[in-house]
């Protein structure tokens, strides 16, 4: 676009000077000759008539001057087109500065000669001469106005120009722009969903992210960062599942041994060793339950946990549970309720199932103080799924932490003082979401809370 408006201002320049040195002058030197020529014959008439010398002197100054005036107009006629006229004009001045130097001579000797076809040649010749000077004018006038006429067809040519190659590099620029936008926020959001799934446990590396250059970088080092994650998850993992499998054993012996101390097998026990022995045989079964959490916990998180599945119905794995806990209710003056409507078979694993319903029944008896109601609520919601809500009149759990305690580990600050381990209720997760489900808690602090269920029908 610069190149094109410096080409196109050199022409303007040019034409402008054109006009100026050329034309302009050619129409002032016009008028310069004409005002000679016409001089030169008013000297020469009066000459004529009175013979007087300063006359004839006149005459010779104004026809230098108007030769003067043709040898500037000749170099600029070489550029226009006004050259012929120009040496037309020369021409006719010679005929009519000859016939008068006869006359003169005629004169000078006295001799007789045709004065009125004199003045008759040199009329017609200065006649011709002065409508070749005005020729010359009116070349220079058309020559302006072509010029003029140019520049101003240039300027609209050029105006038209620069407005389609400014819309044209405007689009250019909005396209490029839309392209680096997206080129780099592309990759940025498919960044964003992988963290999202870092951040819920699943570590594969499988970003492919070639350009921009420096986000195909990042990508690599992403890629690198998941493997890194999923080998310390896995090595996390095995190390839960081995120190679980070798914990397991010899609590196992441990609970037992007790338990035959106490029954009175290995020997007479004092009401003290009984004692010691009862805290001993609650502590193993206490750490035989953890272990077979991070058990349970790390086969679910690495898929090597088997499910048998069949068609059940959830009712009487409800009413297990129910019986189950019902001397841990009494002994807590809890009133266990129960609303089981019509429920379809389910496809599902019983032991599986139990464990989750075991998991938020007991929690709740937990939780709850004494003389409180726990309430166990199933129902089949338009034949599409089932749904089970267990609710309590127990503390409740503050909004801000009902999403993590789904999360191994976690547990609500203060609730520490009951035994627990937190991984409960990710177990809990695992299952529900292995069964095609979701589980959720609705509570508020005081409240009770409710953790509910749903399962596809
Ligand atoms: P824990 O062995 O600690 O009970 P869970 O995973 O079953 O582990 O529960 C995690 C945490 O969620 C508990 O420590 C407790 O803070 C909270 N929680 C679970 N159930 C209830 C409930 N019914 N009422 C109040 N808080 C609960």
């Amino acid at each position: 676009m610069s190149v094109y408006a410096i080409v196109q201002l050199g022409r303007v320049m040019d034409a402008t000077r054109s006009i100026i040195l050329v034309d302009n002058s050619l129409i002032s030197l016009h008028k310069d000759l004409t005002d000679a020529l016409l001089s030169e014959t008013r000297y020469e008439k009066k000459y004529l008539i009175v013979q007087d010398r300063s006359l004839y002197e006149g005459f010779l100054t104004a026809k230098t001057e108007f030769e003067r005036s043709l040898d500037q107009a000749r170099t600029l006629g070489a550029y226009s087109g006004a050259r012929d006229a120009l040496n037309n004009a020369a021409d006719f001045h010679l005929v009519y500065s000859s016939l008068f130097k006869e006359e003169t001579e005629s004169l000078k000797i006295g001799a007789d000669y045709p004065a009125s076809w004199y003045a008759a040649e040199k009329e017609q010749a200065v006649n011709a001469a002065i409508e070749e000077l005005i020729k010359i004018r009116l070349i220079s006038q058309q020559s302006i106005f072509d010029k003029v006429k140019k520049l101003s067809e240039a300027g609209t040519r050029a105006r038209g120009i620069a407005m389609a190659v400014s819309a044209a590099m405007l689009l250019f620029g909005v396209l490029l722009a839309v392209w680096i936008t997206r080129s780099i926020t592309r990759p940025l959001k498919v960044m964003q969903r992988k963290t999202k799934d870092i951040a819920e446990g699943v570590f594969e590396a499988d970003l492919k992210l070639p350009s921009p250059p420096e986000i195909g970088e990042l990508a690599q080092a992403f890629n690198t960062m998941c493997s890194k994650l999923k080998e310390v998850d896995k090595m996390k993992s095995d190390f839960f599942a081995l120190m679980s499998h070798e914990l397991r054993t010899p609590l196992t012996a441990i609970k037992e041994g007790t338990n035959l101390f106490l029954e009175g097998k290995g020997g007479e026990v004092t009401e003290k060793q009984k004692r010691l022995l009862t805290i001993v045989s609650e502590e193993s079964n206490r750490l035989i339950g953890l272990v077979n959490s991070v058990l349970d916990l790390s086969k679910l998180e690495s898929g090597l946990l088997t499910f048998n599945f069949k068609m059940v119905d959830l009712s009487l794995l409800i009413a297990r549970v129910v019986d189950e806990v019902g001397p841990l209710a009494e002994a807590k003056r809890i009133t266990i309720g129960r609303e089981v409507g019509d429920l379809p078979a389910l496809s599902m694993d019983p032991e599986r199932m139990l464990q989750v319903l075991r998991n938020l029944v007991s929690n709740a008896l937990k939780f709850t103080p004494r003389g409180g109601t726990v309430n166990i609520v199933a129902r089949c919601v338009e034949k599409v799924f089932v749904i089970v809500s267990v609710s309590d009149t127990g503390p409740g759990i503050p909004k801000e932490h009902a999403a993590a305690i789904f999360d191994k580990f976690r547990q609500v600050p203060g609730s520490g003082r009951l035994p627990g381990t937190g991984l409960g209720l990710a177990i809990v997760k695992h299952i529900i979401q292995i069964h095609g489900g979701t589980v959720w808690v609705e509570s508020g602090t005081g409240n009770g809370s409710t953790f509910t269920f749903q399962l596809p029908v």
